[in-house]
Order: C-alpha cells, then structure tokens, then sequence
C-alpha cells in the first residue's frame, strides 16, 4: 500500500498538535503531500574538503580540515574579537568569534585536528572564517550524517520555537520511513525514458537526502520540469477547450471595408509584422472559435492600424467593434486617428467617455442598439451596464496592463455570443514569461517598426551637467520642439517626490522664464479636469514644456516632442523608462532620451541605465528586467501565479519551461483527452491537483 499523502500532517509521527499547527500557519504545510514538497532552498555540500589554498574569494560555505596553532584576543573599537589561527598543509587562515568567546576559548582543543565548516571572508589579503561550526576530526568521522545537508525555508516564529531546520529534517525522514519512499509516479513512462529523468520516488529522495550533487542535480531537473509540466498541461488544455466550447461568430468573408481600406487608403504601406499578425487575427476570426488574442508590439509599432483593419472585418461582415483605453486623453487620440480613417469609408464612428454628456450618451445608447452605429470608441465608461451593443463582433482593449481581468470579462458579456477579443500592450514580456502568464491567449507580436524611424538618442547625465542639459533643452525649443521632464513618483516616498517636482518645475520655471516659454505641469494629485487641461495643451503647442510625473507613460502621442528628460532615473524600472523613452521619436525630428541621475548608482542601476543607452529594443530590455527583477514584478504578472512556483525559476529555468511546453503540447496533439494508457499517470495527477486545488494556484 502506499501511503496517502493527503493525510493530515497532525498523524505523522514526531509531529503532534502543536508542531502541526505551526506548520500550517507557518508554512501552509496542512497533509504529507505538502511536507513531501517542501523543498530545500539550498544544500550545504560536506561532501568535499578543501584545502585553504584552494579557496577563493567568491567560496561560499566551505569545509576544511586543519589545527589551531594560536589563539589571541584582539581588541576593537566596541569590546575584542578572538582570533584564532588555523592551519592545515598548504596554508593558514584566521578563525573569528565575536561572541561566547569565554566558552570557546576554553574549550578549543589546539594542536588537534578539527574539521571546521562556514562561510569564508577576504579581508585584508587574507581568508577568515567568522564562528565556524567545529567538530574534532575523530568526532566528525563517527557522526557520518547525509553528505548534503539540506536546508529548509523556515520562519522566525518557527526557529523560536524549537521547530528547527534539524526537526523538518527529521520529520521528513518519519515520512519517508512510514512511506517507506515509495510514491505514485505522475509521469508517463514515455516520458521518463526518453527524457532520462529519475521516478518520482527517486527524486524525492534525493532533492531531501541527496547524497551526492549529480543524484540532487538530476533530481531537481526532474521535479521543476513536472511542475512546470504540469502548468503548461492546464494552460493549453484551457486553450483547448476554450476553443472547442466557445463558438465565436465565424467572419467568413474579407468583404468591401477592409478591401477598399487596403487598396485605396492605406496610409503607408504595411510592415511585414503588421501583414503577418493581420494575418494570424484573420485566421482567428475566420475559424468557428472566439479569438482570444494577445497583440504585443512596442511602442510606436503600429498596433492600432492592426486594431483598426481587424475592426474592418468585423464591419465588413455586419458586426459592431469596440475599442477601449485606459484614459480619455489616449481615447480622444485614437478616436481622432480613426474618424480620418473612417471618413473615406462612410464608416459610424464615436467616443464615450466619462465627460460625454447626457445627450451624447442618449445618441450614442440608442445608435448602438439599433445597429447604426458601427465603431465605439472610449474609456471604462464602454463597460456600463447602459452600454448595449446590437452585434457587437470585436472588443479591442488597449494598454491591456491597465485594466483588470474583471474588466476584460465585462467585455465578453457585452453579447450573448462573446465578441472575439484583441488585446493590445506595449510591454514586451519575455517569451518564456508570456508562455506561463498568458499560456492560455494566442500571442501575436510585432517585432518591427515602421521604416524610416531614427533611432533616439539616449544618453545618461549626472546632475551636475544640469546647465548644459537645460541649455540643450533651450535650442531644441527654439528649433520649435517640445520637451518632456519626467519625475519619478514613488507611493512609499510620496511626499518628498511632490516636494522633488514642485522643487523641480520652480526651478525650470526660473530658467525658462514666462512668456517666452510656457510649462504645463502634470501629477497625480491634481484633478482629472484639470490634468486633461495641461496635457491638452502641451498636444496643442501652446506650451513648450510638459512637467509630469509618471502618468505620461501611457500611449500619449505628441509628435512635435523630441526631448524626454527623466530625472533621477536610476529610481525607475527599465521597463517604466522604455515606454517613457516611447513617448518620443514619433515625429520626423531626431529625438532624444536624457537619464539624469546622482553620483552614487548601485549596480542594478548602472545595468538598467546601460541597457537603456545600449539598445532600444523593448524585449531585449525586458529580457534584461526579467533577469534584474524576477517575475515578480514585471507588468501584468502579478496577479498571475508563476511567483508560486516551488522549485521552479521562470528566468533561470527557461530551457525546462520550454520542454516541458514542447511535451505537454505534444502529448495533448496526439490525446487530447489523455485517454491513452500511457498518460493515465498523467491523467490522474492532473485531476488530484485540480482537486485538491494546486494546480489552480498557478494560474489567475
Ligand atoms: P503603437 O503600436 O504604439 O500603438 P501606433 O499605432 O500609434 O503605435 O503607430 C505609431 C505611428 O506609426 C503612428 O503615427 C502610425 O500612423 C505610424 N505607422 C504605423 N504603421 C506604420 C507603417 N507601416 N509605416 C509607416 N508608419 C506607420
Ligand atoms: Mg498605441
């Protein structure tokens, strides 16, 4: 029999009432399944002894076999430290203790051989060890423990009460002896062979008792690829049935709108990335599935001609299209793009949003209804209640990062058969993050700007060299340009980033005197109306400097704009100083990025503000982002699950995550329903997860 590994973890010996609820409250740790996966962090590896001229300045925790020759007390600015000397056959080194040294002193044994283990310092030219874990060789030759010693997440509270790494380790092994380490195998054997990995039994063995690095090696590989697996299992199964369950108006033919579009007023002629993903969005759009796609592209990329030719088929086959933004200045933007557009095609175009007034609303309400009007353009306001549509075809939500998942549902309830659903941003998300956040979306991606586009110059200035950057900011404005100053806006430091703009617009205010220049100033605290008013004119020209904390970032177009100076940059992310960058460069004008920073930048800031003057591309840049941040942190991700991975790493497990893809994939093509009795062990474990809920926990 084996063992059920939902029994409650109260029944496992050693373990008890009281043990058992602070695992659960520390650790989530509720059933034996859940011990089982509690999974070390990292190993300390007393499998090898080293030699003290092996060491290096970049060893982490090391074991080595010498003796004391000295001891001495030495004292220092607060109190002494006793220092002792160590020594085996090719060197010396200095043992520290800075606390309990009484005891210590007293109890070392010089001129015997020990066996010492701790982590190693380079100081002065010289290797130290601070409080080393000692054992007299003899000693340690007797208490051969498992050469690896693993070391479990844990807690404060725990340690404190007595629930230490040593307890887990021994619990652990209750486990497996009552076990007798026999666990059901959750991958197919097909699998197993021809991947090499070791069974389920193994692994778990050897990621908790491992006794060598190759057998834990082999058995972490084995463990990260079946939860990443298994992630990817239920994404495209999800994708799977979502398709064959969910029937999407079938826009069989490419009729007059799109053709007469395409061959008469076609504004430019069309990147290749634009006529492939206008492609993939047909294909969707012409098979008998709601489209449930994902449009990425960078900024400036040229999505919206994708939305608008996307909306023509919907048009063309007696369908309504929606676009939302987030904000009513984008809304405005893209409503007056695409009236010009629509102009020449006879199409009904409006806007809705929050300032719409009654009567606009009654017109737009009753249009809509009654089918004649054809494109709706807004805000959140398209998701009211009152907002009805006849047939609507196609929803199209821009800058998806900003609205929610809830958001993105109200859209699909907007008819009885759900509209097809495009959604569009200009964060570029790393292949391998889409892959597990977006797993259950089609990804189409424009990787190509429009021909013609100069580069922006991107340089980094300290701030000290404030003078000559305001007097380049002078020429660019009597060249007739505009200027963005951007300043970072922090809710934790809040105050003092109102304080660092309102310092700052002072003294910009100082140098670029009224009436000659006109500065608009921007920020969160001011009210909607007013904000609208100081945007609006720097998009009209009447002010040559736009003053702004961070809500600029999204999608605002102001051709004429060819300066981007953010000030301390070294506090933004690389990804909020892409699209930032992204606000220039839209014009025929060579444009320009200025990162002002302090002197003292840490390393993660000097990486963010190379890459920003090394290179422009947005997946690169988010490649790196990934790398600095983890996923945690990257737009759009955080309410999705893949920070919960337990033993996987999106970033550095990249190489697993896409076999494990490849595999699922290739499983579910040839038996969708895993029916076939070599997936049966896969079948079972997909449902236990589902059932006891795992599985769900991964994904939003
Ligand atoms: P984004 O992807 O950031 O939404 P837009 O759709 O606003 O980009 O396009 C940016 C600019 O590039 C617009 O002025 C648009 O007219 C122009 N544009 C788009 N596609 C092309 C193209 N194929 N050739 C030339 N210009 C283009
Ligand atoms: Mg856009």
């Amino acid at each position: 029999m084996i063992t059920n590994l939902q029994t409650p973890i109260d029944y496992l010996k050693g373990v008890g009432p009281n043990r058992a609820d602070l695992l659960r409250k520390e650790l989530g740790i509720h059933t034996y399944q859940d011990l089982l996966n509690l999974f070390p962090n990292r190993y300390l590896d007393r499998t090898r002894y080293y030699k003290i001229n092996e060491l290096q300045r970049n060893s982490s925790e090391v074991q080595i076999i010498g003796k004391i020759t000295s001891v001495k007390e030495v004292a220092q600015k607060r109190g002494k430290r006793l220092v002792a000397k160590f020594q085996d056959d090719t060197g010396s080194m200095e043992l520290v203790w800075f606390r309990s040294q009484k005891w210590i002193r007293d109890n070392l044994k010089p001129n015997r051989p020990y066996v010492i283990f701790g982590k190693i310092n380079w100081f002065n030219g010289a290797f130290s060890m601070p409080h080393p874990e000692m054992e007299l060789l003899e000693e340690h030759k007797k208490s051969l423990r498992s050469a690896m010693q693993p070391i479990y997440p844990s807690t404060e509270k725990l340690n404190n009460k007595g629930i230490t790494n040593r307890v887990i380790n021994t619990i652990m092994q209750q486990l497996f002896i009552e076990s007798k380490g026999r666990f059901i195998e959750t991958l197919s054997k097909p699998l197993l062979s021809e991947l090499k990995l070791p069974s389920k039994s193994e692994a778990l063995l050897n990621i908790h008792f491992p006794k060598n690095q190759d057998l834990l090696a082999r058995a972490q590989y084995r463990l990260k690829f079946e939860e990443l697996f298994y992630i990817q299992l239920q994404l495209i199964l999800k994708n799977l049935i979502h398709k064959s369950k969910i029937k999407g108006f079938p826009f069989n033919s490419v009729g007059t709108y799109f053709n007469t579009f395409f061959k008469t007023h076609l504004p430019f002629e069309l990147t290749n990335a634009q006529k492939r993903v206008l492609k993939e969005i047909r294909a969707d759009l012409g098979s008998n599935a709601q489209m449930n796609r994902l449009l990425q592209g960078d900024v400036g990329s040229g999505k919206t001609i994708v939305a608008f030719m996307s909306m023509l088929m919907a048009l063309d086959n007696g369908f309504q299209a929606c676009l939302m933004a987030p904000t009513e200045i984008l809304s405005v933007q893209h409503y007056n793009g695409l009236s010009e557009l629509c102009k020449n095609l006879n199409i009904s175009i409006k806007i809705l949003t929050g300032s719409s007034n009654t009567s606009e609303r009654k017109e737009i309400h009753e249009s809509l209804e009654n089918g004649s009007l054809q494109i709706l353009i807004g805000t959140h306001a398209l998701l009211e209640d009152k907002v009805k549509f006849k047939n609507l075809g196609l929803a199209i939500i821009d800058e998806q990062h900003r609205f929610g998942v809830e958001q993105r549902s109200k859209l699909w309830k907007k008819n009885t058969t759900p509209p097809h659903i495009l959604v569009m941003t200009a964060t570029p998300i790393p292949r391998t993050l889409a892959m597990s956040v977006y797993g259950d979306l089609d990804i189409s991606i424009i990787d190509e700007l429009p021909p013609g586009r100069q580069a922006i110059k991107t340089v980094h200035r300290y701030d000290k060299n404030r003078l000559k950057v305001f007097g380049f900011i002078r020429d660019e404005i009597d060249k007739g340009r505009q200027v963005y100053i951007v300043y970072p806006l922090i809710q934790e430091s809040e105050k003092m980033d109102y304080k660092d703009l309102m310092d700052g617009y002072e003294s910009i205010a100082r140098d670029f005197p009224a009436p000659k220049y006109q500065i608009s100033i921007v920020h969160g605290k001011m009210k909607p109306a007013d904000k609208d008013y100081e945007m609006q004119r720097f998009v009209n020209g009447e002010t040559q400097i736009m003053v702004a904390t961070t809500v600029i970032e999204v999608g605002v177009n102001v051709p004429n704009a060819s300066v981007m100076v953010i000030e301390s940059a070294e506090r933004f992310g690389l990804s909020q100083l892409h699209q930032l960058r992204g606000r220039v460069g839209r014009g025929a004008e060579q444009s320009y990025c200025i990162l002002m920073t302090g002197h003292k930048l840490s390393n993660d800031s000097k990486i963010r503000l190379e890459t920003m003057t090394k290179t422009s591309d947005g997946f690169e840049i988010a490649e790196v982002d990934l790398r600095l941040r983890g996923p945690g942190d990257i737009m759009g991700t955080q309410q999705s699950g893949v920070l919960n991975l337990r033993i996987a790493n999106i970033v550095k497990d990249k190489d697993i995550l896409q076999a494990a893809r490849y595999h699922a994939k290739k499983i579910l093509n040839a038996d969708p329903t895993l029916t076939h009795e070599n997936n049966q062990p896969i079948l079972y474990t997909y449902k236990q997860m589902s059932k006891y809920k795992n599985i769900w926990n991964y994904i939003s």
